[in-house]
């Protein structure tokens, strides 16, 4: 970026920002990023970083929670999410001791470590990328390598490569390869089927692939699987036979049977392109996935039929339709196809790719509030929010502890951190029926981190909600995000956010001494205001001077 482009942001940063620090690290092309910056300042760094005006971030796992924000280089200052006291901990098997007394720490989970350290190395600009995580000690570093990493091929010298837990699957990488394609797609707005060839070639999810004996195009799903694409590495397995019950141009069946215990899968694929086994695969699975029963009945066809391949090839292009990434992005609205091979990315798509929120994940929840727009009463806003929220996280195969939920509503609803941090005594009536709560702890790391993607998420809806014309829903995820930033009622935003001092309890006290918005304030006098909420009358004197030098924020420009 330009020294010119920095000067401009440290202006908005000033002009938007509570903290004075942050302009003149602008200015040097450096920012920072955490949970309690307000929605300007966050807009306002991750434009920065996007468009690469800045050198480094410092930031907290808010960067990098289900969204992706590239860098040349990771730096991890520690691996260890957050420490608890011993006697607080019932299933010590997650925990680690600390050396150094009865506090436990827990090390990241493998994939979310992998997830971060991955986040080096932007595909399309940088031929590598690095990782550095800081350590204490050698023998630290010992244990970080035995516990985020394996040994090639299990054995002693072999390379070090990363150590996934199992939840990493074939779903994350179509959830990775879709959003590279549609981040790449809005960089360069027209692109051409030879563009995301060559661009998915020189990235290292290439490599990561493997060759599981297809041409590269098909294996990275940029172009329709063939029927040969379909059937490589397909291999009938000793003791099972293949029958063919139909094969034509319309339809195929067939059955593979166990010769010994005579369990039989049967499977078809027609020309309308329907697919179905007995074993309960369908589309959307992945392709890599799909079923073999099925991939064994082509290949038997395509030995006896060859005549029908051309026919096969359509077939399974409309029946795996989903499973081409470049269709996928078309039918859900983020590529139009403006020539046989040629795309252009939509406004939906840039606003997606501006978002770094999946594209699958994005479409899932533009379909919820479609949903919701054509069905305002379904349920009352909030319950329905922390509903799409879980079911997000559903999606993302990381599913969040429900009393979390029932923890940010109580703090949405100014409730003590003692109920906060444990509602399985006061259940939400709510959100019971939707997500029942648990008598699972929560501990303020888990709650700090679950407010900043609850945040996260309020932001994304709202703007997929802006692009879709959804005024009311947009209005209903900002005063959330807002809410939950704060974790106060809708009433107190005014003041908990304009107010130097004021958070939710002073808030609370301002508001029963009949102060409802700024202009309430600045009319006070410090000795009425002492007696009508119980403050110090100091305090008072610094909370009304603060009403009386606020000045409304200037909004900055949005780009979207
Ligand atoms: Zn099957």
């Amino acid at each position: 970026g330009t020294y010119q482009a920095r000067v401009e942001l440290a202006f908005r940063a000033k002009r938007a920002s509570k903290y004075t620090d942050l302009p003149p690290l602008l200015v040097k092309g450096i920012a920072y990023h955490h949970a309690g910056l307000e929605n300007v300042e966050r807009d306002l760094v991750e434009h920065a970083f996007i468009h690469r005006h800045l050198v480094a971030i410092c930031c907290t796992t808010t960067l990098s929670a289900g969204i992706n924000m590239p860098a040349r280089a990771v730096i991890l200052d520690d691996y260890k999410q957050f420490s608890v006291h011993e006697k607080d901990v019932a299933d010590k098997g997650r925990f680690m001791r600390n050396g150094n007394g009865p506090t436990m720490f827990r090390p990241l989970p493998r994939n979310t470590f992998h997830q971060i350290a991955g986040r080096a190395g932007r595909a399309g600009f940088d031929d590598t990328g690095t990782a550095h995580i800081l350590v204490h000690s050698r023998d630290e570093a010992k244990w970080i390598e035995e516990y985020y990493f394996a040994r090639e091929g299990g054995k002693a010298d072999g390379k070090l490569v990363p150590a996934y837990d199992p939840l990493q699957s074939a779903l994350s990488n179509r959830h990775v390869m879709l959003e590279q394609l549609l981040v790449f797609a809005n960089e360069v707005q027209d692109v051409t089927y030879d563009d995301v060839k060559a661009f998915f070639a020189m990235s290292f999810y290439t490599h990561q692939l493997g060759n599981a004996g297809q041409a590269m195009d098909a294996a990275l799903r940029i172009r329709h699987a063939t029927a040969r694409d379909f059937i490589a590495g397909a291999k009938l397995p000793p003791g099972k036979v293949v029958g063919i019950l139909e094969a034509n141009a319309n339809r195929v069946a067939g059955a593979i049977t166990d010769t010994i215990t005579q369990h039989r899968a049967e499977c078809q694929l027609t020309a309308a392109g329907g697919f179905s086994c007995t074993c309960g695969a369908k589309p959307g699975g992945g392709f890599r996935a799909a079923c073999d029963h099925l991939r064994l009945v082509v290949q038997e066809v395509l030995g006896r039929q060859p005549g029908l391949e051309k026919a096969l090839d359509g077939m399974l292009a409309s029946a795996l339709r989903e499973e081409c990434y470049v269709d996928f992005l078309i039918d859900n609205g983020f590529l139009d196809q403006v020539g046989d091979d040629a795309y252009h990315c939509t406004p939906f798509g840039s606003l997606v790719a501006r978002l770094y929120v999946y594209p699958t994940i994005a479409v899932f929840i533009k379909q919820r509030l479609l949903a919701r727009a054509s069905n305002p009463g379904d349920l009352p806003f909030e319950p329905w929010f922390y509903q799409l929220v879980k079911d997000v996280q559903d999606e993302h195969n990381a599913s969040y502890s429900p009393s979390l939920f029932h923890a940010a509503w109580h703090w949405m609803e100014e409730a003590g951190m003692d109920i906060v941090l444990e509602p399985a005594r006061q259940p939400i009536p709510a959100l019971r029926a939707l997500i029942p709560a648990t008598d699972d702890p929560v501990y303020p790391g888990d709650f700090n981190n679950f407010k900043a993607d609850l945040q996260r998420w309020a932001r994304v809806a709202g703007k997929i909600a802006r692009h879709l014309g959804m005024a009311a829903i947009e209005a209903g995820c900002n005063e959330l995000e807002r809410r939950i930033e704060h974790g106060v009622k809708a009433e107190l935003l005014p003041l908990v956010e304009n107010l130097k001092g004021v958070g939710r309890i002073r808030g609370r006290m301002l508001l029963r001494a009949g102060c409802k918005a700024i202009e309430d304030v600045q009319d006070a006098h410090p000795d009425a205001l002492s007696k009508a909420t119980g403050l110090p009358v100091q305090a008072c004197e610094r909370i009304i001077n603060s009403a009386r030098e606020w000045q409304p924020v200037e909004d900055i420009d949005h780009d979207d």
